[in-house]
């Protein structure tokens, strides 16, 4: 049984079955990353994975444009990049054949260590990763869990997930974010984004030589009810599953936009 767990490297580029490139932002020896492996390979994907050889939480969508990177085989299918979450799908797909036999079918990224709700996912490097796939027309799914959840269900839905939205054969660009609480109570809910109410502190301290260092935000979040959102199923042990969208654009601002753009222009032109 273990033994068909284990991912062959490389795949076989004519293989019928889905290609999936996993990464995350905790680095490619994290529980949740392995788990979600398994996972995976456990509904029939091949997988091969490229994550950042250290902690990269709430790196965000940064690139590493300024210094060299060594992309190293840790393991057959599993390779470490010394860069951000962003960094590994970026080199994955782009390395000609050096890490993929092919494009990918489907991104995941996870299972995160902590949950990436509301605005999180401006901040956070799992849910970068996907979207640097997303970027190129493939389908992603960013998924993270509460540190005290039960990694083996989390990664079993997640698996899920990935694999249906692949079936639905959605539109180039889908993106998924997915969050399971601690004490899931099995339920899953399509969501939007909620807000999170963070302690947001900047706690000045002094070093032994009496240097001023400084500490950034605070330990507490808490949510406000606001029925659909991910926050909301958080609060209530539901598991949540929410579609981001890449055009950042604000429709309703466009107004406020082309007022400012008449003003702005002057009476010259
Ligand atoms: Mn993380």
């Amino acid at each position: 049984m273990a033994a068909a767990l284990v991912a062959r490297y490389p795949p076989d580029p004519m293989s019928e079955r889905p290609l999936v490139l996993l990464s995350n932002d905790d680095g490619y020896a994290s529980p949740g990353l392995r788990a979600m492996r398994e996972a995976l390979v456990g509904l029939g994907a091949e997988v091969v994975i490229v994550a950042p050889e250290n902690e990269q939480s709430a790196s965000s969508h940064s690139l590493s444009l300024h210094r060299p990177l060594r992309l190293r085989a840790v393991e057959p299918g599993v390779f470490a990049l010394d860069g951000t979450p962003a960094d590994c799908v970026y080199v994955a797909l782009h390395a000609t054949t050096r890490v993929l036999p092919r494009r990918p079918d489907l991104v995941v990224s996870g299972i995160n260590h902590g949950m990436n709700l509301g605005q999180d996912a401006f901040y956070s490097g799992t849910v970068a990763a996907a979207r640097e796939a997303a970027l190129r027309g493939i389908p992603a799914v960013a998924t993270s869990a509460h540190v005290a959840a039960d990694l083996a269900p989390g990664a079993a839905l997640s698996a899920r997930v990935a694999l249906a939205l692949l079936e639905a054969l959605p539109a180039r660009g889908a993106l998924l974010n997915v969050n399971v609480p601690r004490g899931w109570t099995g339920e899953v809910r399509a969501t939007h984004l909620g807000a999170r109410i963070y302690e947001e502190v900047v706690d000045f301290r002094r070093d032994p030589r009496g240097r001023e260092y400084l500490w950034l935000g605070g330990p507490g979040v808490r949510h406000e009810r606001a029925p659909g959102t991910d926050t909301d199923a958080y609060d209530d042990g539901a598991a949540s599953i929410t579609p981001l969208r890449l055009d950042l654009t604000d429709g309703a601002g466009h107004d406020v936009a082309r007022a400012i753009a008449d003003k702005a222009r002057g009476s010259g032109s």
